[in-house]
């Protein structure tokens, strides 16, 4: 099915402005995504609505609320193909949720002299959790290197599990490089080694049909804001048998089942998890974005964004710029140098003409370091950028370049 850009592009109200008198050309999609109006629409009736504090309602407010708000969650039990809802956890991003794994199956699972397994490709968030982890209990952090092109070197992973091994920590889609790596088969080495996995898929889940079924991952994890949703809010899906045995990573209301002085009974899954008043709003709009999403089709939305990258990537490789990662079958991203031009004064001078890239390290540093490089500018792409959109930053880029 082709996708009707402008009638998507119609429901972005934030995409029909001008920025500094030229139409905004968003290509700043991997760091955050727009809204369409239907996920707007659902936060203010949210709160002119139906607004109330979740479970234990005993008003009609707070029992409209608690009941949208774990119809998101059967969504997202939906979404990724989750076994049943309550191993799906709200947290208030993919930050969060990697932090949440690394204490609480830290607490039970990880101790001196153990290893985890953390690939060179990862954004910051899939590195410091485990580097604290790391530092808490006298573990080591080893690295799953990879290559010049962008692929993760998976075949040292023979040799790079050990005994010791407890978790791989790995990114589904690379925020910078845009490779994406092969999930199914990691998980088929770790488990076969009796390794756990978590899968960071914050820059997969709006762009692939994700089952963590068939991936067969211990944890998966993501943010509604990359999704055409609210921040805020994330997710943490686990397997259950893992989930059951952690302990809770904050205490507070909601997750527990009974207080006394003598001590304290916790929650059941995913209430466990879920410590305080979570971003009620944000995860009954979050419900909205995920019907849009699927309304399109992610494989709708893949399949464009496929056509814009190649298309950008021809002309920018056209031009000579330096493009880092090329794996086949690659995400929507960009990354790229221009000989002789800070990657930071080519971003600025882009924002001039209207168009919003991201430049720096990407809180990938590894990867930097990897490259040797101290960043890069990025383009990264969703279902409503077009191909004029492309034509008018490459012509903007070129001046740009002419400029210095
Ligand atoms: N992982 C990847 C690959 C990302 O690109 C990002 C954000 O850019 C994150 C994790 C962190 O997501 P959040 O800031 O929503 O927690």
């Amino acid at each position: 099915m082709s996708l009707d850009i402008d009638k998507i592009r119609a429901d972005f109200p934030i995409l029909q402005q001008k920025i500094y008198n030229r139409p905004l050309v968003y290509f700043d999609n991997a760091a955050t995504t727009q809204r369409p109006q239907q996920v707007i629409d659902a936060l203010i009736r949210t709160y002119t609505e139906y607004y109330g504090n979740i479970h234990r309602a005993a008003h009609f407010l707070a029992d409209k609320a608690t009941m949208a708000y774990e119809e998101t969650r059967a969504k997202v039990r939906n979404l990724i193909n989750a076994e049943s809802s309550d191993q799906i956890i709200f947290t208030k991003g993919t930050t969060e949720s990697v932090n949440l794994v690394a204490f609480s199956f830290g607490e039970s699972f990880i101790h001196e002299g153990d290893e985890i397994i953390v690939s060179e490709m990862e954004h910051h968030s899939n590195i410091v959790p485990w580097q604290l982890l790391a530092g808490r209990k006298g573990a080591k952090i080893i690295m799953l290197p990879i290559d010049n092109n962008g692929r993760l070197l998976i075949e040292q992973l023979d040799t790079l599990i050990t005994e010791r091994t407890r978790l791989i920590a790995v990114t589904h889609v690379s925020n910078v490089l845009g490779t994406r790596n092969p999930i199914q088969e990691i998980a088929r080495i770790a488990h076969s080694k009796g390794v756990r996995i978590l899968v960071d898929g914050a820059q997969a889940a709006a762009h692939l049909l994700i089952d963590v079924q068939d991936l067969d991952v211990d944890f998966y994890a993501f943010s509604a804001h990359k999704m055409y949703g609210p921040n805020g809010v994330g997710v943490l899906y686990g397997k259950k048998e893992l989930l059951e045995q952690m302990p809770p990573y904050q205490g507070g209301g909601e997750m527990i089942s009974e207080v006394k002085f003598s001590g304290t009974t916790y929650n059941e899954l995913p209430y466990k998890f879920e410590a305080g008043t979570p971003n009620i709003s944000g995860v009954i709009a979050f419900g909205a974005a995920i019907d849009y999403l699927q309304n399109i089709g992610i494989e709708n939305a893949a399949s464009w964004e496929t056509e814009l990258l190649n298309y950008a990537t021809a002309k920018l490789t056209q031009m000579g710029v330096r493009i880092y990662g090329n794996q086949p079958g690659k995400s929507g991203v960009i990354s790229f140098n221009v000989d002789g031009v800070h990657f930071f004064d080519l971003g600025t001078m882009l924002d001039k003409f209207g168009i919003a890239v991201r430049t720096g390290h990407h809180c990938a540093d590894p990867l930097m370091d990897h490259f040797n490089i101290q960043g890069t500018v990025r383009v990264s792409l969703a279902f409503y950028n077009t191909k004029e959109e492309i034509d008018v930053f490459i012509e903007a880029l070129k001046k740009v370049i002419s400029m210095f």
